[in-house]
């Protein structure tokens, strides 16, 4: 998994039509604004620090950060912006949005200042083990071609996003700051299969084409409340998507900017509902929020 998402976001754009999937900040610059409204409040709740700075992990076109940070300046936020991104495909598309962002390629290298962090569909495409009766499932050629070694309950877990969680917490309690962490999933383990690939926005199966097709499996959010706390940094109630918006007023948004753009109103009442519906991303996505002790809780949660 790890190395197929490597190749396949090294070498191409997957976002959008004409891609293979698309994202939440694709679908709504409303989506990105209230990511910026919230952290900016914690950013004044916390006293303006100059030195706070924008992270964003894997910020795909940069369209999140790019309406983020439209609403952080509106309260004056300035700050630096610092990016951790492998692919270089996406790097260069994020430099025409983002020409004076910082990029890296791990959480370790983040600057050590107060951080204003969001990771969205981030976690979900760092690798899954998936074990049965206690044994690792693993990938075999049988046959002259790609097959599983054994079937049965399976049971998930994600080494890879318990590092990249516990290392994001120890440098918000290390130096201060807040995260949101969005992505599709589930609020505790439970046994199944949550692994799945989609092509050109259409499920494919797991083992076709390696390293050509998106590659995710659900996140486990009791496990990132654990990994952030183990990191020494406390975690919000989990929301879903639709929630939490919602309690932060999409509502308002979406008809302000009905009123400013007339001609979009019907496209702006379809994205909400995609965003916020239970049928639609509404339930199924997840929020949750990781702050240093001295740092407010994000707002939101319930
Ligand atoms: N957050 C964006 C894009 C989500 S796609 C959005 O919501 O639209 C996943 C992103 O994570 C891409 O930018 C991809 O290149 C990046 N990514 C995937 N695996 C990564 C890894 N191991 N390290 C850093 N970035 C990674």
């Amino acid at each position: 998994m790890e190395a197929c998402n490597a190749y396949y976001y090294a070498t191409r754009d997957p976002l959008g039509a004409d891609g293979d999937f698309t994202t939440a900040p694709e679908i709504s610059q409303m989506f990105g604004e209230i990511v910026g409204a919230v952290l900016a409040d914690c950013w004044v709740r916390a006293g303006k620090r100059a030195d706070a700075t924008y992270v964003e992990l894997g910020p795909g076109r940069g369209t999140l950060a790019a309406d983020a940070l439209r609403a952080m300046a509106r309260a004056g936020f300035q700050g630096e912006v610092h990016f951790v991104e492998t692919s270089p495909v996406l790097r260069a598309e994020q430099a025409v949005r983002h020409p004076n962002a910082h990029w890296h390629d791990a959480i370790e290298e983040l600057p050590r200042a107060p951080l204003l962090l969001v990771a969205n569909e981030f976690l979900d495409a760092l690798p899954v083990r998936q074990r049965v009766d206690g044994i690792e499932r693993t990938i075999e050629v049988i046959g002259g071609a790609l097959a599983f070694t054994r079937d049965g309950v399976i049971i998930e877990d994600s080494p890879a996003r318990r590092d990249a969680v516990a290392a994001l917490a120890q440098r918000l309690a290390d130096n201060g700051g807040v995260a949101l962490v969005i992505d599709y999933g589930y609020p505790a383990s439970a046994p199944g299969d949550t692994l799945q690939a989609v092509h050109g926005h259409q499920f494919a199966h797991i083992l076709d084409r390696p390293g050509e097709q998106d590659l995710t499996a659900h996140v486990n959010f009791g496990a990132v409340a654990e990994a952030a706390r183990d990191g020494g940094a406390e975690v919000t109630p989990l929301a879903t998507q639709g929630d939490w918006l919602q309690r932060l007023g999409i509502a308002k948004r979406a008809e302000a900017l009905s009123e400013t753009f007339p001609g979009r109103a019907k496209e702006i009442a379809a994205a909400r509902h995609r965003l916020c519906d239970v049928q639609e991303m509404g339930s199924l996505f997840k929020v949750i929020g990781i702050h240093s002790t001295d740092w407010p809780a994000p707002a939101g949660f319930a």
